[in-house]
């Protein structure tokens, strides 16, 4: 069926629409996103610009509920457009053309019909702490969504360290029970001069008792860690104490999101006064590998899946693929510095995944090795870092 001759919606419908926050982790790419709290109540992390200027506030259960029946109502549209199409309820490419190419589908119902699309079964619970919430509020919220949306099998949320620890292990519990599977926390360093400086609100213990308790309550646990976050002042003292700290939770997951430092974060201004200073990318690979060197007796899952990471492939399950994700980092190292830098301005430019592509794709390797010639010719040595850094900060 032609797209102009498909089944025609009642325009009120077609405009349905619900709140979504700014961000959502790399690994919920493809979860419904629901906003139960807007911002961050804390909002003084010195890296952090996701919410800066932006006053946290709670939803209020009745909002939250509506939002999920505006959710569900889109989804029961998007499936019946699917049987008028002749796609028997499934969203599938023929629904994905449909809806992508009739101008009128709000953002939402996009987002939905690639949720239904990958039927993953998973929904994300945005801002940056939903944990603030009364627990017998949030359990109101997980009964309502499962009520309405059955099909859901996980749901995650982020939350802070500080907020986990003032609640019980058997609120938390009831929690788990109404469907919240698993938190994702901002751990960052386990260091505790660091966390001070950055202004992380919580220290290595109260890392350490959150990440247990969630684990206690039978949720999972996401912690993400910030390779370069210690500068070349403390990047020694960052590696060995995060590992320590994740030593004693053994998290489900340890998640890397490396330091990007863009001029509106309070770190930048460190920067600038001399008490921060950045590291290269060498040296936070090097960072990376005292860090997984200091990982001992967990089973965690290592991911680098988030864009800001050079190396993407320091990905495995502990501890049997400690040794792998200690050869990529050394298959790295040992680049020449010329292929290095290529792999570097490749991969902050998305067009390497792996250091294996410099030699799988020699036209974008000779492409590259001429656009840094032509920056350095133009701009000098330094023109090079400084095209490399902007190249990666595009992404935060
Ligand atoms: S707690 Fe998270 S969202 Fe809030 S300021 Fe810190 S990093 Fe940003």
């Amino acid at each position: 069926m032609d797209m102009k001759s498909g089944p025609t919606l009642n325009l009120n419908k077609k405009e349905l629409a619900f709140e979504q926050g700014p961000i959502r982790p790399p690994s919920e790419a493809r979860s419904l996103l629901l906003r139960v709290t807007r911002n961050c109540p804390w909002n003084q992390c010195l890296f952090c610009r996701t919410y800066k200027k932006k006053k946290f506030s709670l939803r209020t259960v009745e909002e939250i509920k509506q939002d999920i029946q505006t959710a569900r109502e889109i989804a029961d549209e998007i499936i019946s457009i699917s049987f008028k199409l002749g796609s028997g309820g499934r969203a599938d490419d023929r629904v994905i053309s449909h809806i992508f190419g009739q101008s009128g589908y709000g953002e939402c119902f996009r987002g939905i019909t690639m949720w239904l699309y990958y039927g993953t079964g998973a929904c994300f619970l945005q801002d940056a702490d939903n944990l603030i919430m009364k627990a017998e509020d949030m359990v109101e919220v997980l009964r309502f969504l499962k009520e309405k949306f059955p099909e859901i099998t996980r749901v995650t949320s982020y939350s802070r360290s500080r907020t986990i620890i003032r609640k019980s292990v058997e609120s938390l519990k009831e929690i788990r029970k109404a469907g919240l599977n698993r938190i994702h926390i901002g751990l960052e360093t386990g260091y505790d001069p660091l966390l001070r400086f950055i202004k992380k609100g919580v220290t290595a213990a109260q890392h350490v008792e959150a990440g247990i308790k969630v684990k206690e309550a039978g949720m999972e646990v996401s912690e993400y860690v910030m390779p370069g976050l210690g500068g070349q002042e403390m990047w020694v003292e960052h590696a060995v104490k995060t590992a320590k700290v994740l030593n004693q939770i053994n998290p489900d997951f340890i998640r890397f999101r490396s330091l990007r430092v863009l001029p509106v974060a309070g770190l930048y201004k460190k920067m600038t006064e001399g008490s921060f200073t950045r590291q290269d990318d060498d040296m936070v690979v090097e960072e990376i590998k005292l860090f997984l060197e200091t990982l001992d007796g967990i089973t965690s899952m290592i991911t680098s899946d988030h864009i800001t990471n050079l190396l993407e492939e320091i990905t495995g399950r502990l501890p049997e693929d400690k040794e792998k994700m200690l050869d990529v980092i050394k298959k790295y190292q040992e680049l020449p510095d010329p292929e290095r830098l290529i792999y570097r301005v490749g991969r902050r430019g998305g067009a390497y995944r792996s250091t294996d592509d410099l030699t799988f794709d020699l036209s974008t390797y000779g492409k590259i090795q001429n656009l840094i010639e032509d920056i350095r010719s133009k701009q000098g040595p330094d023109g090079v870092e400084k095209f490399i850094t902007e190249m990666a900060d595009r992404y935060i």
